[in-house]
């Protein structure tokens, strides 16, 4: 076995050798929206357009809901989900403490009150228990984002919103294709809400979101809301009158146009990374003190992002997560594999969301020491994603096993590095 990379050895995987783009488009997709581009009637209401109007309807079926409205980002798609679901402002909203900034940034857009709770350990999503316990008589809905590609637990979640009657919003912006005890993602709460931005699993060419739900109010109030407010009926012509605040949230035809061709090919796409995804899972549980992502036995992780833990306690290695986790990352990224540290505070510590800086309302200031599952993961996790959406996923997964395998050849050497290497800086997590 050659010497570490870190160390002057050669990499495991040499630079060029993998195809890093996503997304990428192929001559076939590039003819097909020089089609659309020709054809022209660019704006949503044209009759000529029915890239949008298609969308909403194979996504929809794509997810087992009845209704689709396409708008122009994820976080468009979360803001009128809750605002057409019946949030107002000062209500309070459920939110995982670790996901991506617009699950709780969506909430102050409707001047709700973003309430964090901490995540389970394992899936790293939003913990039922600890949500439960951040309930008030003001609490109006509940966002489970289905991070990194794994389903939430839904049947808890259900639940928990049932009685109280909240809102319960799938943010399933990294998740297209996984299934929840066999049914899509999208269908399992009362609204769902999706992203095509280009680094998503189901990528468009820019920007592009989209909801999904059964219930005919909440699909016709979104409507509305992406529209300036106006209430238009198909078939009719635009009244052009402002029923309430809206937005203008359209989608551009050509995303949806790319989205449609990208939705053919998305379960053939899903299930070819996840053989890939669990090959090199498989592998890397082997390796002492890394613990790979879990998937519970009722649903399956699309894998947007494959996390993993290092935990030495548990392999009897005397270092501590955080500094194995500096010499474990400068060891692999030496190696060419593109691991890095996403998301590196817990939601709450964003300054946005405290002292009540977005809602211009105060919240029981969440204090960032009150998820602390939340921020032991971001202390001892390291993410991989880079080369594991494209076509070349496979021989990826392939590469990046062998490299890890490679590193931890070496452990000894890794662990005195970590140890030589400088305490981390104090994080956001330990700030007041
Ligand atoms: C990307 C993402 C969003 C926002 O989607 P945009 O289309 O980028 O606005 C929301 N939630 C999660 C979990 C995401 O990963």
């Amino acid at each position: 076995m050659s010497a570490l990379a870190l160390k002057g050895g050669p990499p495991a995987i040499s630079p060029g050798a993998l195809d890093l783009r996503w997304p990428h488009l192929t001559d076939g997709e590039v003819d097909e929206l020089t089609a659309v581009l020709r054809r022209g009637g660019f704006t949503a209401l044209s009759s000529s357009e029915e890239h949008v109007a298609a969308l909403e309807r194979e996504f929809a079926h794509a997810s087992g809901t009845r209704y689709g409205v396409a708008v122009n980002s994820g976080t468009a798609a979360l803001h009128l989900a809750l605002i057409a679901g019946g949030v107002e402002p000062g209500d309070e909203v459920i939110v995982p403490a670790l996901s991506f900034v617009a699950s709780a940034m969506a909430v102050l857009q409707a001047r709700a009150i973003p309430v964090f709770a901490d995540i389970d350990p394992r899936t790293f999503n939003l913990d039922p228990a600890d949500a439960r316990r951040r309930l008030t008589s003001r609490t109006r809905a509940i966002v489970a984002v289905h991070l990194h590609g794994l389903p939430a637990d839904m049947a808890e979640l259900r639940a928990l919103a049932a009685s109280p009657g909240l809102l319960l919003v799938e943010d399933a912006a990294q998740a297209h294709g996984a299934t929840y005890r066999g049914a899509p993602v999208g269908g399992l709460g009362a609204v769902g809400t999706t992203s095509f931005n280009a680094s998503k699993n189901l990528p468009t060419c820019g920007e592009g979101g989209l909801l999904t739900t059964d219930d005919s109010g909440i699909a016709e109030h979104a409507a509305a809301l992406r529209q300036f407010g106006e209430h238009i009926v198909a078939g009719q012509d635009r009244p052009y009158v402002s029923e309430e605040l809206g937005w203008n949230y359209k989608l551009n035809v050509l995303q949806a146009a790319l989205v449609r061709i990208r939705l053919r090919t998305l379960a053939e796409v899903t299930s070819q990374r996840q053989i890939a995804l669990e090959g090199m899972r498989r592998r890397l549980a082997a390796l002492p003190g890394l613990v790979p992502p879990y998937v519970p036995d009722d649903r399956t992780h699309a894998y947007h992002f494959f996390r993993f833990r290092l935990a030495p306690d548990a392999a009897g290695l005397e270092v501590a997560p955080q500094a194995l986790r500096r010499a474990i990352h400068r060891a692999l990224v030496a190696e060419g594999v593109p691991v890095a540290a996403y998301q590196t505070v817990p939601l709450p510590a964003h300054p946005v969301f405290r002292n009540g800086r977005g809602s211009g309302q105060s919240p029981a200031a969440e204090r960032v020491d009150d998820v602390p599952v939340t921020s032991a993961v971001l202390a001892d996790s390291l993410v991989l994603q880079r080369g594991l959406l494209g076509a070349d996923c496979r021989r990826a997964a392939e590469l990046y096993a062998t490299a890890f395998e490679k590193v931890w050849a070496h452990l000894d050497t890794v662990m005195s590095y970590a140890r030589a290497l400088q305490p981390a800086p104090t994080t956001a997590t330990t700030r007041r």
